[in-house]
């Protein structure tokens, strides 16, 4: 199947300023657990916003294009207001070309970079995990239960939104812009801290 014609999309552009990279070195299309504009029964009757793709606790996730950070919800402003976001660890990323917001969830409560900063395309700005708000099949997934079946287990919910005139959310399908042919690669100190990673990762089996 081939998400990019999938049927729910509002708006798009042929622009080449469009063009995002993937949101992480090896993101594929199988990698995806819920594509965007599927599954409104489990919403509220409302589409899926964003695109869902699970890859392992850790994954570096990478701004999409030259970006400004907009917003970070970390552990430590769980308590703050979280309207920006719905709720959940987050990041707000401004795209400087496009000039389109690119969100990044369900992150580790801890992001590489601080609100304000700009970010080359490629520049790592979270680490994939299973913090935050998810909700699937209609119901909200305690922490404890998001990596055992029937749940996709650690993912991204990634959405690419602009505001229209009444300031409202206008969502659409990031498939539509992603060029996996975009290359990524990481600075020395980021592949040091990936390979500790993994290796915590898998003392703690996660
Ligand atoms: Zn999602």
């Amino acid at each position: 199947m081939d998400f990019r014609n999938y049927y729910y999309w509002i708006y798009y552009s042929n622009s080449i300023k469009d063009i995002i990279c993937k949101p992480y070195k090896s993101a594929k299309l199988s990698d995806i657990s819920n594509p965007f504009g599927a599954n409104p029964q489990w919403y509220n009757g409302v589409p899926h916003n964003g695109v869902d793709w699970v890859s392992s606790y850790g994954t570096p996730l990478v701004a999409p294009e030259l970006c400004i950070v907009d917003n970070i919800i970390t552990g430590e402003s769980i308590n703050a207001d979280l309207a920006p976001l719905s709720r959940g660890y987050g990041i707000i990323l401004k795209g400087l070309i496009s000039g389109k917001f690119h969100l990044y969830w369900h992150c580790l409560p801890m992001f590489p970079v601080k609100c304000g900063q700009t970010l080359k395309q490629g520049d790592v700005c979270a680490y994939m995990g299973n913090s935050g708000f998810v909700m699937t099949h209609g119901v909200v997934v305690p922490i404890e239960l998001r990596t055992q079946p029937p749940y996709p287990g650690t993912h991204l919910h990634q959405e690419v939104f602009i505001f229209d005139s009444n300031s409202q959310r206008v969502y659409e399908n990031p498939l539509k812009l992603v060029d996996f042919s975009i290359p990524i690669s990481y600075n020395l100190l980021t592949s040091i801290m990936i390979i500790i990673k993994k290796i915590i990762n898998l003392i703690l089996k996660k």
